[in-house]
């Protein structure tokens, strides 16, 4: 409650679906994502809604944008409490098929933006002595498959680079919390950005009879954001029932 939230990748499906949430329950949401429309969009809900958000255009593979993310933040509500970085893509595809602008891209959004977002948010947390970062990785970071390798690779990143900054936070005293979320198949956009045409169409297949809806996972992350601040919850692994 009342909470200053900054989430990356804030115009869809996960981050879409928990800014709504935590907005509803009084927490200040700050957005960040490229697509201005969607942003206006949720921006507008929230408030319709009784709510508080602003954003900004954001760009999680530009150092300089997410730092433009943090200051609005900073600006707007002089601190930060929590700094999800949840900006990802999962262009699979199998490596015969040599699509290195996609393991790039996903390279750059979803380690570099996860770093970025750190960089952006530790200092200011660390000088308040709390804070929390929810980092979204996947199940994919506990399993590879064909065709998910540099996915996988990624979001085995995230795992542990949220590790290594929560047994930091932890010896240095900081009251800096560190969650890593980890979901199984959500009803996103994410399919829609595979660039890989026989991948896509058995993914969105797949989606089509398994996956929860993103507010599943949003209740989660709320849970770990409203738990007891001498508490942290570090991972939660949430998938559809019947995944297996
Ligand atoms: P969506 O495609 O709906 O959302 C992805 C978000 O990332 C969009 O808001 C998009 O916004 C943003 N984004 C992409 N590139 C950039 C960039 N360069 N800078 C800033 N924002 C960017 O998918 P999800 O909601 O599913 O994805 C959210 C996270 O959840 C990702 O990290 C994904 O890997 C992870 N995940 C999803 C699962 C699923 O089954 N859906 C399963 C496991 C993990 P815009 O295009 O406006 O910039």
């Amino acid at each position: 409650m009342n909470k200053v939230v900054v989430i990356t990748g804030a115009s869809s499906g996960i981050g879409e679906t928990t800014a709504k949430l935590l907005a509803q329950d009084g927490d200040l949401l700050v957005l960040g994502a490229r697509r201005e429309a969607k942003l206006q969009q949720i921006v507008s809900d929230i408030e319709a809604a009784g709510g508080k958000a602003v954003y900004a255009l954001t760009d999680v593979t530009s150092l300089e944008s997410v730092q433009a993310l943090a200051k609005l933040a900073l600006d707007k509500f002089g601190h930060i409490d929590v700094w999800m970085n949840n900006a990802g893509l999962m262009p699979h595809s199998e490596f015969i098929k040599g699509k290195v602008a996609d393991w790039n891209r996903m390279i750059d959004v979803n380690l570099r933006g996860l770093l970025y977002g750190i960089d952006a948010a530790l200092p200011s947390m660390r000088a308040q002595k709390s804070g929390q970062f929810i980092n979204v990785a996947s199940v994919a970071a506990h399993a590879v498959h064909p065709g998910g390798g540099v996915y996988s690779a990624t979001k085995a990143g995230v795992l542990m680079i949220s590790e290594a900054l929560r047994q930091e936070e932890a010896a240095a005293k900081s009251n800096v919390r560190v969650t890593v979320v980890s979901p199984g198949a959500v009803a996103t956009e994410l399919v829609d950005h595979v660039t890989d045409q026989s991948t896509k169409q058995a993914l969105e297949g797949y989606y089509k009879q398994n996956a929860i809806s993103p507010e599943r996972v949003a209740t989660s992350i709320k849970a770990a954001i409203d738990l007891p601040a001498d508490a942290a919850l570090n991972e939660i692994i949430i998938r559809p029932t019947q995944q297996e």
